[in-house]
């Protein structure tokens, strides 16, 4: 995993566009670029290109869309997505590409769906930080069916698409001008690729050990649920030829990963009146502040466990989640008549735990502030019977990368550009700031699709100058 020297080097195989990564921000830049007028090629190091995305639930904020409006929601603008992005990140993140994103995203999911990528408004379920419901997504809340449908656009545009490819070396001049990259294919054996320009659409570093203990040691404790294969080869490249990188002790975490499933259950659990308790019947924490940050909260309790608690009336949103329905099917969700039944399901004492519910119900009716922070007074208290469920924390996704200007071109340390790089979703620098904390929801899959988009359009232009 290095940078080559280039020295004149002549590549068997020459494109003026390289992607190297088939996710979400790898296709979606190769059909931009191809737009707009390149010829492109696409690596990928997967058999079949899964990534992160085809492990998601597939939901992209975007606001002030054709697909809102035509759905009844008028009042909904970039302007609110902007601010929501910003109070989530307390304004510590690039307050440019948030901008730029902001406004993008209407404009990328209507060009999605205009090459067939089958998305509709998510109306009935609002997550935290999000002052309109800004989500957008396949019926079936899969990520599978994005990427499948991405994959399938891919394919109708006859852009090549090598798979089991892994990028292991890039070629570049002294002066950091990419001119190739070195694949490896399963057997050990090698082939170079010639390029004009580069895109990194390889996601980040939640799949390296190594990687987090240096960056995000506490993050390193975590199950990793997303994508194996995103070992970190965009920072490695980019430390190695001086690119800036930055927040890279950010992440997105998830505080509701049933277990030992090893499958996430919908935040309605929490949004719609649900609440989390330890070993002791406890709560810990305002869970509804975020799923990111409830991730170590939760590794934190005795175990490393919690309990999930929510009702029948949650937990019908929360199915329209495919991971939910996984999670259900998987017999992680137990059905408890009372409060006592939750108990003995959680193994603490029925006291405590009812004591819990009893606070909770005061907070509700608004009689009581709850101890950490959170307003409850918003939704009705659970009703029986009720849903339970063993959760842990999960890392889902890291969100430090290469710092990028406003077209997804990649800085060195010093500010200047590189001449030919550019990086974009999980690559790139995300909108979260340097911690857990500043993860809006959806905010991966906005990076990967909006900046795919850009860097496609940026690089294919740049090609033809
Ligand atoms: C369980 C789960 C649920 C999620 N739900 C949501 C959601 O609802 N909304 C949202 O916004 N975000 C969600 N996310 C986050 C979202 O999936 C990611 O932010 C997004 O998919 C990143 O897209 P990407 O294209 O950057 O990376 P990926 O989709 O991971 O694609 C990167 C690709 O690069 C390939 N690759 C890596 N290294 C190399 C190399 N050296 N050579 C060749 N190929 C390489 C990988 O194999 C992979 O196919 C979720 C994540 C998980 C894990």
């Amino acid at each position: 995993m290095s940078i080559l020297k280039a020295e004149g080097r002549k590549f068997p195989t020459q494109t003026q566009v390289l992607v190297i990564g088939a996710g979400a921000c790898g296709t979606i830049a190769a059909l931009a670029a191809k737009e707009h007028g390149a010829e492109v090629f696409i690596v990928e190091r997967d058999a079949k290109p899964s990534g992160s995305t085809s492990l998601s639930s597939g939901q992209i904020p975007a606001a002030g869309t054709k697909l809102q409006r035509a759905a009844g929601l008028l009042d909904d603008t970039p302007d609110l997505l902007y601010k929501d992005i910003l109070a989530k990140a307390h304004g510590e993140c690039d307050h440019a590409i948030a901008r730029l994103i902001a406004d993008e995203a209407k404009n990328t999911i209507e060009w999605l769906v205009e090459r067939q990528v089958p998305l509709t408004c998510v109306l009935n379920f609002q997550y935290p930080g999000h002052s309109r419901p800004h989500m957008h997504a396949a019926k079936s809340l899969d990520g599978a069916e994005l990427h499948a449908a991405l994959l399938a656009a891919v394919e109708r545009e006859e852009i090549p698409l090598a798979t089991s490819a892994h990028a292991t070396d890039l070629y570049a001049d002294a002066d950091g001008r990419i001119r190739g990259v070195r694949v490896t294919r399963p057997d050990g054996k090698t082939e170079d690729i010639g390029c004009d320009a580069l895109i990194l659409a390889c996601n980040g570093y939640g799949g390296s050990k190594e990687m987090l203990k240096r960056f995000i040691p506490e993050a390193a404790e975590l199950f990793y649920e997303g994508h194996v294969g995103n070992q970190g080869d965009a920072v490695r490249w980019g430390e190695e030829l001086g690119a800036s990188l930055k927040d890279m002790g950010s992440f997105q975490g998830h505080g509701a990963m049933a277990t030992p499933h090893g499958v996430h259950l919908n935040w309605a659990t929490v949004t719609e009146g649900g609440f989390h308790v330890n070993v002791h019947g406890k709560r810990f924490s305002n869970e509804n502040a975020g799923y990111s940050e409830q991730a170590l909260k939760v590794h934190r309790q005795p175990g490393s466990i919690a309990w999930a608690i929510w009702d029948e009336r949650g937990d019908a949103i929360a199915t329209q989640q495919a991971s939910h329905v996984e999670a259900k099917q998987a017999g992680a969700v137990k059905r408890c008549d009372s409060v006592d039944a939750i108990a003995r399901v959680v193994g603490c004492d029925a006291k405590a735990l009812a004591q819990t519910f009893a606070d909770v119900a005061a907070a509700v009716r608004g009689e009581k502030k709850d101890e950490f922070g959170r307003d409850f007074t918003r939704k009705p208290m659970l009703k029986p019977p009720y849903c339970v469920s063993k959760i842990a924390g999960a890392l889902t996704h890291t969100q430090g990368g290469l710092e990028v200007n406003t077209e997804m071109r990649v800085l060195r340390k010093d500010g200047k550009l590189f001449p030919n790089l550019f990086a974009g979703g999980g690559a790139a620098r995300g909108l979260s700031g340097p911690s857990d904390w500043g993860y809006l929801s959806g905010s991966g899959l906005m990076s990967a699709t909006n900046m795919g988009r850009l860097a496609g359009i940026a690089a294919a232009k740049l090609v033809k100058e």
